[in-house]
């Protein structure tokens, strides 16, 4: 059994063709800009066995390409490792392709255990040199296990949230391309705007974040792709490894 927070029947945006996503309850990273706080409570959301949530997802695969997608993404997902590979086990022989989105929390070997048994990483960098600044996350357990990702034939696609003053600076994102740099099974960087829903949402539940009292917080198309320059010349990767994410 696990918990999940919802469902989302139809994503284009949550990896590659048209895709289910799976919102698992439960996020101890703590990020200061998180626009999905309301699933950090790990008690939260829906008690569920694996096998009855891919029966529900079942429902929705005559309306997506072939291969039908699944992301699993969060909260995080790998704070509940088992769930994460029983359903990816099992929605993988049903033929769906499945692509796990996290922060690279926790163990190495709790994380490898589950990103072995899935199609697609997308590993959402939050700081390449001080995670802390922003997260609870510890960057030599974020580091290790993204080294770990270049064990595997697994392909990576590299997420990063810009937030001016806190993630855009270039030494930050010259630090992030060479992150790329060292992963030979990178396949993709996207690089997001800060989600300014994300102030609502955390008011909503009546908490605030040194974030919001920026002003403003958001990013501009151009600082995107500014941003996208420094990392793509730090790294030396191609240009078709980068995907404009400024409408997201
Ligand atoms: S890892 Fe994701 S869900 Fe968890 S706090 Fe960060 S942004 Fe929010």
């Amino acid at each position: 059994m696990g918990r999940i927070q919802s469902i989302q029947s139809f994503s284009t945006l949550d990896g590659p063709g048209t895709r289910c996503v799976v919102f698992f309850q439960g996020c101890p990273v703590g990020c200061l800009f998180c626009h999905n706080p309301e699933s950090w409570d790990a008690e939260g959301g829906e008690n569920i066995d694996p096998e009855d949530l891919l029966l529900r997802l079942e429902r929705f695969r005559p309306f997506l390409q072939a291969p039908p997608g699944l992301t699993i993404t969060g909260g995080e997902p790998l704070f509940q490792p088992e769930f994460a590979l029983k359903l990816a086990n099992s929605a993988k022989k049903q033929g769906w392709h499945v692509a796990l989105d996290t922060s690279g929390w926790g163990p190495t070997d709790a994380f490898l255990a589950v990103v072995e048994n899935v199609d697609l990483v997308m590993f959402s960098i939050k700081h390449p040199l001080n995670p802390k600044l922003l997260s609870r996350l510890e960057l030599e357990q974020t580091l290790a296990n993204w080294k770990s990702l270049a064990l595997l034939k697994v392909p990576v696609w590299l997420r990063y949230v810009l937030i001016k003053n806190w993630t855009g600076q270039h030494e930050t994102l010259r630090a992030l391309g060479k992150l790329a740099k060292g992963l030979p099974n990178l396949e993709k960087i996207e690089i997001f705007p800060y989600n300014s829903l994300a102030e609502s949402n955390w008011k909503a539940l009546h908490w605030d974040s040194p974030i919001f009292h920026q002003n403003p917080p958001a990013v501009t198309e151009e600082e995107i792709k500014e941003a996208e320059l420094i990392v793509k010349e730090a790294s030396g990767l191609l240009d078709e490894v980068f995907s404009n994410h400024t409408n997201a």
